[in-house]
């Protein structure tokens, strides 16, 4: 069997960022993803923009994301905070390459050997076969917390999950139209639509808030749609749809999985049909494409040693072992039978994600990262944006590379030592 230093499980943007921070660290490092390629949900869901991570002007996540964010830019795929998931998928590969990531693509886990509170080696499947690979330490970044799962540790799930929702992209928008409608009628938009459109700027819209209610009335739209929300992506006249709301459905189900798929879809084509047909400004629009898979905000959440929760966030709570920085507020989208939430945290202050919330309880060589952070419901509604999980992954990253090379367990390793891998994400001494 063969043995690396660091094995992690998932490719999105906190697997991506692991990686290439425990290999960066000189440590054998394999990433096993189940796509050909990496991103997660900003690539296989499509989603865009990156979630606010900057208080007045100061960056709060740098590092390899940053490095992502410039390197998207430069090849044409990113315009302030949205870009194309091409771009992250063709970027994803330059730093798993030039860091010497065994990336082992195409391959979803299946199991997991757990002895004595470590896990000793996970099984994939790839083209028909099984192989298992042992490894020092492990990283669950699977978003599922998959890795947990299989290994039988205890983790978190709600009987509340967050919405689900399949984004799409559409080309041919006429956004001076658009914004001339927002201006005309804010009332028929959410509160925080503005109109300051500026060409070669990333543009939001989310509202149409009458012609839904109409449409629905009507029978042309399903009922669990709110609004229709884009958001403009680099090149003129194309928008990344965030509007389709598919609920009651858990993401980690395949059955639930596959029916949230074809729902989706069929709200996706309703809301195509109703901006084509009645919306000023989208006459001449199209489809591009939808995502290849519906998008998941929320499944199984890992159980650490420490539960980042919602007043934690709300607070701006600062820990001693922090690990990431973020500023984003409690964002949870409800199902049909709850209102959503989006609490935001007090003006110029961030949080601090403590390393005890990538720890995972009863198990001594496995850390979590991204959207299966060890959080209670609020706390992840706030924690599982893009820019905090790829921080969270970084470090992760380190924290695993640096206890395989000083041949000591995940909790042994000094704080400082970490802290110095990751100092760019944290608040400078004073
Ligand atoms: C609809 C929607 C809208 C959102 N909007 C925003 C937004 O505007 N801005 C923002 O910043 N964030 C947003 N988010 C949140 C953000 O996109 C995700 O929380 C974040 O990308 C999670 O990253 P991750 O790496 O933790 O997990 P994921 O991106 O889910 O990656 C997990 C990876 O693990 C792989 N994997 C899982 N199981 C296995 C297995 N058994 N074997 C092999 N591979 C496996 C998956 O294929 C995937 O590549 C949104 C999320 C959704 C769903």
């Amino acid at each position: 069997m063969e043995h690396y230093d660091v094995i992690v499980l998932g490719g999105g943007i906190a697997g991506l960022a692991a990686a290439v921070k425990s290999a960066r660290l000189g440590v054998k490092t394999a990433l096993i993803e189940q796509y050909a390629f990496a991103g997660g949900m900003a690539t296989a869901g499509m989603v865009s923009p990156f979630m606010k991570f900057e208080i007045a002007g100061d960056r709060l996540v740098k590092g390899i994301f940053l490095e992502l964010e410039q390197r998207m830019t430069a090849i044409g795929g990113m315009v302030n905070n949205g870009f194309s998931g091409d771009a992250f998928r063709n970027v994803a590969w330059q730093l798993l390459t030039e860091a010497e990531v065994h990336p082992i693509f195409n391959a979803a886990l299946i199991s997991a050997e757990m002895r004595e509170s470590h896990i000793q080696s996970v099984t994939f499947q790839k083209n028909g076969h099984s192989q298992s690979l042992s490894a020092k330490n492990f990283i669950d970044s699977s978003g599922d917390a998959q890795l947990l799962f299989l290994a039988g540790l205890p983790f978190q799930k709600g009987e509340k999950l967050q919405a689900l929702t399949l984004f799409f992209r559409m080309g041919g928008l006429d956004l001076q139209t658009i914004v001339e409608t927002v201006k005309r009628e804010p009332q028929n938009f959410l509160p925080w639509v503005d109109s300051d459109f500026q060409e070669g700027r990333i543009y939001s819209v989310a509202g149409w808030l009458r012609e839904i209610k109409a449409a629905q009335k009507a029978g042309k739209l399903h009922e669990a749609l709110q609004y229709i929300f884009f958001t403009t992506l680099p090149g003129s006249g194309e928008a990344s749809f965030n509007s389709s709301n598919i609920c009651a459905l858990d993401g980690s189900s395949s059955q639930d999985l596959t029916r949230a798929e074809w729902i989706g879809r069929q709200q996706v084509h309703q809301i195509v049909r109703l901006l084509q047909d009645e919306i000023p400004g989208f006459e001449k629009s199209y489809l591009i494409e939808t995502a290849p898979q519906v998008g998941v905000r929320e499944t199984r959440r890992a159980l650490g040693d420490y539960i980042v929760t919602g007043k934690d966030i709300m607070q701006a709570r600062k820990f001693p072992h922090a690990i990431a920085r973020g500023c984003y507020g409690v964002d949870i989208h409800g199902q049909a039978d709850e209102s959503s939430v989006m609490d935001e945290i007090p003006e110029n202050d961030f949080y601090e994600v403590p390393l005890e919330a990538l720890l995972v309880k009863d198990a001594v060589n496995l850390m979590v990262a991204g959207r299966c952070v060890s959080a209670t419901r609020k706390g992840h509604g706030a924690l599982r944006i893009m820019p905090t999980s790829a921080a969270m992954g970084e470090a992760a990253g380190a924290l695993s590379a640096l206890a395989a090379t000083q041949g000591k367990a995940l909790r042994s390793v000094d704080y400082l030592s970490l802290k110095n891998e990751i100092k760019h994400n944290l608040k400078e001494e004073q």
